[in-house]
């Protein structure tokens, strides 16, 4: 699962960029994670994982992990080709979520693209973009598609009805994730690869000056995004660089002086992981502590199957507890005692924070 940074030139993506990159570097003793400028694995924040990691005296703990792509080069035109043009497109499309940077920060020393300081028009030039990429996308399918159908080919009727709406809705040019479609839809949406169904999270960027305090043009950013049912975290990209690079104990002394509970970043990263409709399932012991992740609504043997296809294969059961019971009473031994911990088949659905223990055959 990816998340594609997107934004104007000069509105804080490379600075923003670079505080993910320094935390992606924490995660580099992954074996799955690749070193390259424009791409950063980070670790989810969670911290469950720590407080298990003291119950079990755990030699190692492994966080769940999430992968951002700094998509640069979306200007005015990208859809005609202006800038990095298709190429960018083309980034975009691999991308699961965006996090769209937008600038809130006023600096008479960074040029603005596009003049001054203003989110709505900002956010607009980028959707535009986006919304006519996909019109072109849809017209095109729609075309072949309508050809099928005349020439009584029934199993494309639904696809060209949706095609026709998604056509109506960019023309009037509203994103397809304004829409509500049926899970029918929805199906057949995923076969696009539109840009604009893409879910958005909105990251006001303000000034080192403005943090903690009320900000318009972020205020702006939050009332788009609430139309859109988007989410908006507010962040200070030069702070979350700066904190990036601190130590673990500092950066907390830092975010203490700011008031802060958490980094930007790091709330970034959560709303990236339930945007994209992911949880975490946890499994625990001496040896290691860890993140799971699967998508909401995994049942038990999909989800075994995340640590090894043996265990999806000969999955038997799962002894599930509740991450709150589990501390609650004090270890799995007292849990189990205390009757929390559960015996569950082959249709257990998983739920966020479930401490598991698999049995299955080999
Ligand atoms: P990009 O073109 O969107 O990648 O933008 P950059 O990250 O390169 O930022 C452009 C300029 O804006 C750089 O000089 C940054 O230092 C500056 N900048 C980025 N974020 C902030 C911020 O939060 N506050 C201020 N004052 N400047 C910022």
């Amino acid at each position: 699962m990816k998340l594609g940074v997107v934004g104007l030139p000069n509105v804080g993506k490379s600075t923003l960029f670079s505080a993910i990159t320094e935390k992606a570097a924490e995660c580099a003793n992954y074996p799955f994670c690749t070193i390259e400028p424009n791409i950063g694995n980070v670790a989810v924040p969670d911290v469950r994982l720590d407080v298990l990691t003291k119950m079990y005296t755990a030699k190692k703990t492994t966080s769940a992990i999430l992968e951002f792509v700094d998509i640069a080069g979306l200007v005015r035109g990208a859809s005609n080709g202006e800038g990095l043009g298709n190429k960018f497109l083309s980034h975009i499309r691999e991308v699961d979520a965006i996090v769209h940077v937008v600038r809130c920060f006023k600096d008479d020393n960074i040029t603005h693209v596009e003049g001054g300081v203003d989110p709505e028009r900002d956010i607009e030039i980028i959707e535009l973009e986006l919304i006519l990429a996909d019109l072109e996308s849809v017209k095109k399918r729609l075309e072949k598609v309508e050809k099928y159908v005349r020439v009584g080919e029934k199993k494309y009727v639904a696809e060209a009805e949706l095609l026709q709406k998604l056509d109506a809705v960019l023309s009037k040019g509203e994103p397809i994730r304004s829409l509500k479609l049926s899970a029918e839809e929805n199906e057949i949406l995923k076969t696009f690869f539109l840009l604009t169904s893409k879910p958005v999270i909105y990251c006001a960027n303000i000034s080192e000056q403005d943090i903690g305090k009320d900000n318009i043009y972020a205020d702006q950013v939050n009332e788009i995004a609430k139309k859109q049912n988007a989410q908006c975290m507010v962040v200070c990209a030069r702070t979350e660089a700066e904190i990036a690079g601190l130590d673990k104990e500092e950066r907390q002394l830092f975010l203490d002086e700011l008031g802060l509970k958490m980094s930007g970043l790091d709330i970034i990263i959560k709303a990236g992981y339930e945007v994209l409709g992911l949880i975490s399932y946890l499994t625990a012991g001496e040896k290691e502590v860890r993140a799971w992740t699967i998508k909401r609504g995994t049942k038990a043997p999909q989800a075994a199957g995340k640590i090894h296809t043996d265990f999806e294969r000969g999955f038997i059961r799962a002894e599930v507890v509740s991450y709150s019971d589990l501390i609650e009473c004090g270890g799995f031994t007292q849990a189990k005692e205390r009757g929390k911990v559960r015996s569950e088949g082959k249709d257990y659905v998983f739920c966020d924070g479930d401490v598991v223990l698999f049995r299955f055959n080999v």
